[in-house]
């Protein structure tokens, strides 16, 4: 019955002192068990709140349901007996706080009672006391992991990951309580082993606890960690009818612990009832990714995420087998949370324990792209204008044009997606820099921490230049063994073409007939595609690009291949050599780009590059492979482009995905080379080399690696070209469709048989996919390829996606 309103002033001493009989152990003294009709008085006596009771679950407190006729409705929180007032007044407190640090977040902020006070209390039976709270009925249903769409499931990993940020600066000395659901206390679970009857399952167990203790916990103690609510599960969350969390209830179990715990918990729910490893694994990959979206995890987090879900399982198991034994009338409810945690165990059982490990750390240390909606609604954004008018003013007409007839304004990255000031997001399928996805958090984490902890240059002795070099070199041809660090992909190819031009004495280069290496005077002679008014610097010479769509040695229209071909199209660079010759040059260096990007995108046979080698090298020049554009996995088949073909090139240069973004960049080549430069001057770059960006390329290398995205390239690059293919067959004007990997290129033509370029059609193509939220580019000297080069994190979604689009604006532009 109730007592009356307790001191909203109390204090935390008066708190300990009236700690429940039961040592405040909420889990080993039974839940109240108040009557429905006693339930309706207590609220209208001390909270004014009339309505028809109805009972709700709570593993250790009675919870009501009260509906007035009105309409209204709350939930009467009947704390266990063994419940200390300091932590209501810690779960009231932090409810408040994140209602005031995240209005957006649902959280149901406690009723005051009708005297004014944040709780109430009553007595129980036998002498007991329970502190009494209404709480507004929160809208919504409660949810099913496996009805959820992955957006869904994304956006309850981001709610949870918003509601660790929003509890991050709150504190109550009572989140210091031990309390058992916290997962770092799990071994001290291990006395319940025994309780569990079935012996494979036991042995599970013991096995996740063996491991947890020696591998897991000294680690954890390390982690971040902060208030969190440590139970955010679909018992504890409400839906609305778009899936979306509605309401969160319920922040008893609420701890002082590793924050990744929030994640973890809110993991074992939305996975539950999976059966299918593929599924689950998916599943996992959306939740965590909507979490890191909000909070990246940290390295050792994500090394460990597997374990603690295993570890949560569990600890599951165990609590419920051992209070069953003591509230048997609470089994049905008890003996839930094992219908789901015994199966999902099981399935990591056949899945590997090392497996599961390894996917959780992958899928922690990706934010996988996410599928985009369809046409933008192609309002003008407010500010927009005004930003190009001021663009126009302090930029200069110099800097190339923005792309798309309607200017895209980004504000946000992540994954294979780009976000506009709306939040519409655009998968990109352009852009080869973000190789392992725009803002990827291992790469910002590594720059941050970098960044925070010291920056400096190449004068110093430094463990990352030196381990970053040597990583490299371990990854290149042998011979290859000696590393400078540069700032641009041009910086790379004038450092190459400096290199090159005193190794050899000779003055003279040659590049593809509309080749781009960089900005440098020496680097954009080498550059027909920028040429001033296409003028051809008289040291430079040509090659055609291997072009069989359009190679006609054998004086027919057909796609030629093979040996002759391969001997014609490289031939042409003896041609070059003697162009030059009679301009009184000799060829310092061949500088090829793998991918021939600028050209029209181009993977001819790997005959045809060791034949071009032997003819540079037989010319007395140095062979320069720019893997500006190719490298870093694009071409699906290794690290760099040019492996594919089993040659070695003289110089390798790296820029663009080097550091995902961050500037870094790097030339590659034997040591001779460099003491013959060496000889006659030194190197130092102010910013090349220096830790920050070392640590962004570490980064970049381990992610490529951990995330297998050269495989994926390959994978991808070929589903896309086949779609692009198959799709040929509705749109005349797709002549030809080319590349490697996720290097894409889609030439358009006007008519199949004369292939006369349509670079209209490409740039209307370009900007109606633009307006339906895919972006591409264009290339080639004529304009008319598409140039499809997405970041190497693209999913098989969103690669029907980008065919879908592909094809609606291919109808859209009239082809
Ligand atoms: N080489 C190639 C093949 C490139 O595509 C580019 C840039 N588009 C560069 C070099 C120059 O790189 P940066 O713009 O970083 O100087």
């Amino acid at each position: 019955m109730p007592l009356g309103a307790t001191d909203p002033a109390c204090t935390i001493g008066a708190m300990e002192s009236t700690a429940a009989h039961e040592a405040g152990d909420v889990l080993r003294s039974a839940p109240p068990r108040f009557g429905l009709e006693e339930a309706e008085a207590i609220a209208a006596d001390l909270f004014g709140a009339r309505g028809r009771a109805t009972p709700l679950v709570s593993e250790r407190d009675q919870n009501f349901r009260i509906l007035a006729d009105d309409g209204r409705g709350w939930v009467l929180k009947v704390s266990n007996s063994g419940e200390r007032e300091g932590v209501v007044e810690m779960e009231t407190g932090v409810v408040r706080h994140v209602a005031a640090v995240d209005a957006t977040l649902p959280v149901a902020v406690p009723c005051e009672t009708r005297d004014g006070a944040p709780w109430g209390t009553i007595a129980g039976s036998g002498g007991a006391r329970h502190f009494v709270r209404l709480l507004p009925l929160m809208p919504g249903r409660n949810g099913s992991a496996i009805d959820l769409s992955r957006e869904a499931i994304r956006d309850f990993g981001a709610v949870s990951a918003r509601l660790g940020r929003a509890t991050r600066g709150y504190f109550h000395p009572m989140a210091g309580r031990r309390i058992l659901w916290d997962v770092k206390h799990l071994p001290e679970l291990r006395p319940h082993l025994p309780v569990v009857a079935d012996e494979p399952r036991r042995a599970l167990v013991e096995a996740i606890l063996d491991h947890f203790e020696s591998a897991v916990a000294p680690s954890l103690t390390g982690f971040r960690a902060q208030v969190i609510h440590n139970d955010l599960t679909f018992d504890n969350t409400l839906l609305d009818a778009s899936d979306r969390v509605s309401g969160i209830v319920d922040f008893g179990d609420m701890a002082h612990t590793a924050l990744v715990l929030d994640l973890v918990a809110a993991l074992v729910s939305l996975l539950g009832g999976r059966d299918d490893p593929a599924d689950l694994f998916a599943a996992a990959e959306a939740a965590i990714a909507g979490y890191a979206s909000v909070t990246p995890l940290e390295d050792e987090e994500a090394a460990l995420l597997g374990d603690l879900v295993a570890a949560r399982l569990a600890q599951t198991t165990l609590i419920s087998a051992w209070r069953i034994g003591i509230y048997p009338e609470n089994a049905a409810y008890l003996s839930s949370w094992d219908a789901d945690a015994w199966p999902m165990l099981a399935l990591f059982e056949a899945v590997g324990l090392p497996e599961m490990r390894r996917r959780f750390a992958a899928a922690a240390r990706r934010v996988p792209a996410w599928p985009a909606p369809g046409a933008t609604d192609g309002r003008p954004r407010i500010g927009e204008e005004a930003l190009l008018g001021r663009r126009r003013r302090v930029l200069g007409s110099a800097l190339s044009a923005l792309t798309y007839e309607r200017p895209l304004h980004l504000v946000r990255g992540e994954g294979a997606r780009l976000y506009d000031p709306d939040g519409r997001p655009y998968l990109d399928c352009y852009n080869n820099v973000p190789v392992v996805g725009h803002s990827h958090p291992r790469v910002v984490a590594a720059i941050a921490r970098q960044a925070a902890t010291l920056n400096t240059n190449t004068r110093y002795l430094h463990a990352t230049v030196v381990e970053l070099a040597e990583r490299l070199v371990a990854t290149m041809p042998p011979g290859l063994d000696t590393v400078m660090f540069v700032n641009s992909g041009s910086e790379a190819n004038d450092l190459a073409w400096r290199l090159a031009t005193t190794a050899t004495g000779a003055r003279g280069g040659i590049v593809t007939d509309w080749a781009y290496h960089g900005v440098s005077a020496a680097i954009a002679d080498l550059s027909p595609e920028g040429w001033p008014r296409g003028e051809r610097p008289a040291h430079v010479g040509t090659i055609p690009p291997p072009e069989a769509y359009r190679h006609s040695a054998a004086g027919a229209p057909d796609r030629v291949e093979g040996a002759a071909w391969v001997e014609d199209a490289a031939a042409r660079l003896d041609d070059a050599v003697a162009d030059i010759a009679s301009r009184g040059f000799r060829p310092a260096a061949v500088f090829i780009d793998g991918a021939f990007t600028s050209d029209g995108i181009f993977a001819p046979p790997p005959a045809y590059l060791r034949d071009l080698v032997r003819r540079t090298h037989a010319a007395g020049a140095l062979f320069v492979a720019d893997e500006v554009q190719a490298g870093y996995g694009r071409m699906g088949d290794g690290l760099w482009s040019f492996e594919a073909a089993g040659t070695v090139p003289d110089i390798v240069t790296l820029g663009k995905p080097m550091g995902n973004g961050h500037p870094v960049a790097a030339v590659i080549t034997r040591a001779e080379i460099v003491d013959r430069f060496a000889a006659e001057t030194e190197f130092f770059s102010t910013f090349g080399g220096n830790p920050v960006a070392c640590a962004a390329a570490m980064a970049v290398l381990d992610v490529v690696a951990d995330e297998r995205l050269t495989a994926n390239a390959a994978a991808g690059g070929e589903e896309i070209r086949a779609g692009v293919r198959a799709a040929a067959a509705h749109h005349p004007a797709i002549g030809d469709v080319r590349g490697r990997g996720l290097m894409i290129g889609v030439e358009l033509v006007r008519d199949r048989a004369t292939r006369e370029p349509d670079a209209a059609l490409a740039a209307l193509v370009q900007n109606a996919m633009r307006e339906r939220g895919v972006l591409v580019g264009t290339t080639a000297r004529a304009g008319n390829v598409l140039k499809i080069r997405p970041p190497l994190v693209i999913g098989r979604e969103d690669g029907a996606l980008l065919l879908r689009i592909l094809g609606e604006a291919l109808v859209a532009s009239g082809a």
